[in-house]
């Protein structure tokens, strides 16, 4: 299953796939206590996070693979027993908690760990495959370059259809014997199966998420279609996966968000919530334009709370914008932390700070926020909400259609390619074909990542209504609702999705907010 590689602030989640030349677990027989395992992994994530912060903004060479070498008793089979027979033991409903994270971040590290080998080969075989081009043999690795150079939607589909021969020998090689190995550990590491795993390290109730992930789909298809044929230059019968990213880009409004703009307006806004980027000692936001600086925003909660740190090197546009304040989200969350337990400040699921995180990047989608802030009026502004409206609704029916995907590919259902196409055509809007399909493997996301981010989409939901409910439609001028969201923030990364909405005045995580929302929009 893929690694999540567009999400970097939780480092962990984003370099273990080099950690082959790491000592593998099963020879170790000596256990360490769990205080000790504790206290290393603490080490390790602080480490792993000084030396992606160096990579990332100053291009120093990363190896992380060293990392994990000098803690080779950490993400073993024993260590992991020990981990759940101190969640066990233990009596205290918050130490029990944290423990329970300890143990599912042990977990998922060790699956890593155990699978690594097969994702070395999946990327040498990445590198060294070529494809054809006008005739011409060219690095499978720069297709891409040569798909988003495609202006017309024949040539995408020719290119495309290289891009599938290569899924086919990678599903065959490398994905469904991963898939097969990660089953199989889930069991040895005493689970029912890899769902079970997984639902577990993500804390959510799966029935009931997958019940409003098919409920959204339903309320929201007309709509969806309907926005589909009004945003999109090609028709949706002759659509191809290939067009997606050309629909999806926002370029026709990049005028409105200037590079210059990108940093006071971020600082603007933050501060009528009563969040001062500017002065918070805690938080370090780092724009400089250096030389070998990753450009994409990301946030680093390097020690949470002492020590966030948030770069990104100003572009500006659209989604230069929609990142700053994506990331803004997460490092005010961080920065904001007042819980004690480490596990608390640097572990768990992401749901609720991604929710936390599109509650921000909303702002730049938000027409008040927008005439306070940009000179986007009229028609044009009208367009630009539909196309966002679009946007949004897509990723949505994306991610909800993949999470019901992905169960039953692990449940082990019949002819799981099938299913892909079944399901995803119906998420999209338009007909996979069998080629496109043959991404039934690689579209996968490990331990159900997908069910943090459909989460994170009924979460900003709620999150907004209750903050409009309280503190009116311009909740976002009011530094009550940033004391509001202070609140929440003081919990660190603990709460699961329930738990969230439980604070926001619901039973459970619900659906209602979201449609509401989406009926408003396509409404105007
Ligand atoms: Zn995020």
């Amino acid at each position: 299953m893929k690694r999540v590689v567009n999400f970097s602030f939780i480092i962990a989640l984003t370099v273990v796939a080099a950690i082959l030349t790491a000592a593998t677990g099963f020879t170790e027989v000596e256990t360490e206590p769990i205080d000790q395992l504790r206290m290393n992994a603490k080490e390790l994530v602080l480490q792993q996070a000084g030396m992606g912060w160096k990579t990332w903004v100053l291009g120093e060479p990363s190896n992380q693979a060293a990392l994990y070498g000098k803690y080779p008793k950490l993400f073993t089979a024993e260590s992991i027993r020990v981990a759940q027979k101190a969640v066990k033991a233990e009596t205290d409903p918050e130490q029990k908690k944290a423990l329970s994270f300890f143990e599912s971040y042990l977990e998922s590290e060790y699956l890593y760990k155990q699978t690594a080998i097969l994702w070395d080969i999946y990327n040498d075989l990445e590198a060294e495959l070529k494809v054809l081009v006008d005739g011409k043999l060219v690095p499978y690795r720069d297709l891409e370059k040569f798909l988003s150079n495609a202006d017309s939607p024949e040539r995408r589909a020719e290119l495309a259809t290289e891009e599938y021969r290569i899924y086919r020998l990678l599903n065959s090689v490398v994905l469904k014997r991963e898939l097969e190995q990660s089953h199989r550990l889930a069991k040895e590491l005493g689970y029912k199966d890899y769902l079970d795993l997984a639902v577990k390290a993500r804390n959510f109730d799966l029935e009931s998420l997958l019940a409003l992930c098919e409920e959204f789909l339903d309320a929201t298809e007309e709509r969806y279609l309907a926005l589909f044929d009004e945003v999109s230059p090609v028709p949706r019968d002759k659509f191809r996966r290939s067009d997606i990213l050309y629909l999806l880009g926002a370029k026709n409004w990049d005028e409105y968000f200037p590079k210059d703009r990108l940093v006071p307006i971020a600082q603007k806004s933050m501060s009528a919530l009563g969040f001062d980027p500017n002065k918070q000692k805690n938080l370090l936001m780092h724009t400089e334009a250096l030389p070998k600086k990753n450009p994409r925003a990301v946030c680093f909660p390097i020690r949470v709370p002492a020590d966030v740190r948030l770069s990104i090197k100003p572009r500006g546009g659209k989604d230069d914008f929609s990142s700053l304040f994506h990331e803004l989200g997460h490092a005010e969350h961080f920065a904001s932390a007042q819980t004690p337990i480490w596990e608390f400040q640097q572990l768990g699921s992401n749901a609720v700070t991604e929710g936390y995180a599109y509650l921000f990047e909303g702002l730049v989608e938000n027409p008040d926020w927008l005439s306070v802030h940009t000179t986007m009026k009229g028609e044009e502004k009208r367009k630009y909400l539909r196309h966002a409206a679009f946007s949004n609704l897509y990723m949505m029916r994306r991610y909800m259609s993949k999470l019901i995907y992905e169960v039953k590919l692990h449940r082990q259902e019949a002819d799981p390619q099938r299913l892909y196409q079944t399901l995803m055509s119906r998420g999209y809007g338009f007909a996979l074909n069998e080629d496109e399909s043959l991404r039934y493997l690689s579209d996968v996301d490990a331990l159900l990542y997908s069910a943090d981010y459909v989460q994170a989409f009924f979460l900003q939901a709620m999150l907004e209504k209750k903050l409009q409910d309280q503190f009116g439609k311009q909740w976002w001028k009011s530094k009550k609702a940033g004391g509001f969201l202070k609140s929440l923030f003081a919990e660190g990364n603990s709460l699961s999705g329930r738990e969230l909405s439980e604070k926001l005045g619901y039973k459970a995580v619900s659906g209602e907010a979201l449609e509401e929302k989406i009926n408003s929009i396509s409404a105007n």
